[in-house]
């Protein structure tokens, strides 16, 4: 009888301690029947990562990539491990491995690689033994033998990746909340758990800060149609079905209110009216590896304007220098910036057809006397830059705003 495989991720918060890698164990031993297959895939113990990345940043502002990946894949290989140990001592038969020991190799950009291919061929060989396989999420190999890491939230990705690799039938991805809300309910107490949700809403939702699931894991569930089942690790209740349709008739209008905390803005003050300008500005900016998203140019009425953009916190000092640079050239004015602000966003692919929603989003802001800063908008969301210290109370008014708590 040929078997199933049921893939299985569990986050950070669901292997933090001794107690709650043997709970994992138990769930995992209880998902293996003689019908099916079981392949987990797990993050590092609790915060291990970012306390692996404070050590580097300890020992220099800017360390190399390189080394950091072989620093940050340490923490999924320990948590494999520990609950291989786990589950062989309930008395079932297991095996862990890192990413290159299962060949997930990925291109050679350090600390955000993309997979590339993924052999398998241990996992399938695992498997045939009737063993359940634990692989360390979160990272790969080049074909030079580097090892690379798939940028933060990256055990999904892999847990996404094996999945398709391994024509799994069912991807469960455990975490600390029950599923996928309608805002992060550590933030707002009256979201409300989404049962279904499309890829597409999902991916917006994840771009634009709910850290819920990696963006890039959406992508790849998106472009194979692998449905994920996100739910908690703590609780048997059934979670959120991330899907290609929603079954519904009509899209809802607004399906969730994200907010990040992840980006600065920088500002070319005076920048001359000149046709090629913008050009000059972003293609600077791009040469130094930056990616640049929101931007904001006023038609100018004294043949000079202010150009503001948002660039990732991480990337400031590079994108500062590049903007400096290109302001020199270019005869502009002073170059500012700004680490303090958050991008709040209402996502919902109904917006396709409803109207008013960005005029419904702007008038809650105001009515919390909330400055916004920046728009942008895409075909399913619509995104203010404010300040920082407004972020939780603009995320509440929001979800107010949309009568998101009666979400069914
Ligand atoms: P894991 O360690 O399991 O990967 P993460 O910390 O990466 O877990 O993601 C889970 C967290 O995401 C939750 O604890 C929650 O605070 C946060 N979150 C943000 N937005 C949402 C949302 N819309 N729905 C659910 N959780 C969200
Ligand atoms: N441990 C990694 C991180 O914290 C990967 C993950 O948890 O998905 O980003
Ligand atoms: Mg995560």
């Amino acid at each position: 009888m040929k078997k199933y495989i049921i893939v299985q991720k569990y986050g950070g918060s669901s292997v933090a301690n001794i107690a709650r890698i043997k709970a994992v164990a138990k769930r995992v031993v209880a998902a293996k029947n003689s019908r099916n297959h079981v392949v987990v895939v797990v993050s590092a113990l609790g915060d291990t990562t970012d306390d692996l990345e404070a050590l580097a940043f300890n020992l220099s502002r800017t360390p190399p990539d390189r080394e950091m990946d072989m620093l940050m894949s340490t923490g999924e290989q320990i948590s494999c491990a520990l609950l291989a140990i786990a589950v062989k001592e309930m008395g079932h038969d297991a095996i862990s491995f890192t990413g290159p020991q299962v060949g997930i190799q990925t291109d050679k950009t350090h600390t955000r690689a993309r997979i590339e291919t993924i052999s398998g061929h241990r996992i399938r060989k695992a498997l045939a033994q009737d063993k359940i396989v634990i692989v360390a999420g979160y990272q790969g190999v080049t074909d030079e033998d580097e090892i690379t890491t798939l940028g933060r939230g990256g055990s999904d990705l892999t847990a996404v990746a094996l999945a398709q690799a391994l024509k799994a039938k069912v991807c469960e991805i455990y975490t600390d909340v029950n599923g996928i809300y309608t805002a992060d309910p550590r933030l707002v107490k009256e979201a409300r758990k989404i049962k279904v949700i499309t890829f597409d809403e999902m991916l917006e939702m994840a771009s634009l800060g709910a850290q819920v699931m990696q963006a890039r894991s959406i992508e790849v569930a998106k472009r194979f149609n692998i449905s994920l089942h996100v739910r908690s690790s703590f609780s048997k209740e059934e979670g959120t079905m991330i899907v290609k349709k929603n079954e519904k008739l009509e899209d809802v209008a607004v399906r969730g209110v994200t907010c990040s905390k992840s980006d600065a803005k920088i500002t070319i003050c005076a920048v001359p009216d000149r046709t090629g300008i913008a050009a000059k500005i972003f293609t600077e900016i791009s040469k130094v590896g930056v990616s640049v998203d929101t931007i904001v140019q006023n038609v100018s009425h004294t043949k000079q304007t202010d150009i503001s953009f948002t660039v990732p916190k991480s990337s400031l000092p590079k994108a500062l220098q590049a903007a400096k640079a290109a302001a020199r050239e270019i005869h502009a004015g002073d170059v500012l910036y700004d680490k303090n602000i958050a991008r709040i966003s209402i996502v919902g692919s109904g917006m396709r057809s409803h109207h008013g929603i960005a005029a419904r989003m702007f008038q809650a802001l105001a009515e919390n006397k909330i400055n916004i800063e920046m728009i942008a908008t895409s075909e399913i969301s619509v995104s203010c830059i404010i300040s920082q210290r407004h972020a939780e109370k603009a995320v509440r008014s929001l979800h107010e705003k949309f009568e998101l708590e009666k979400v069914e």
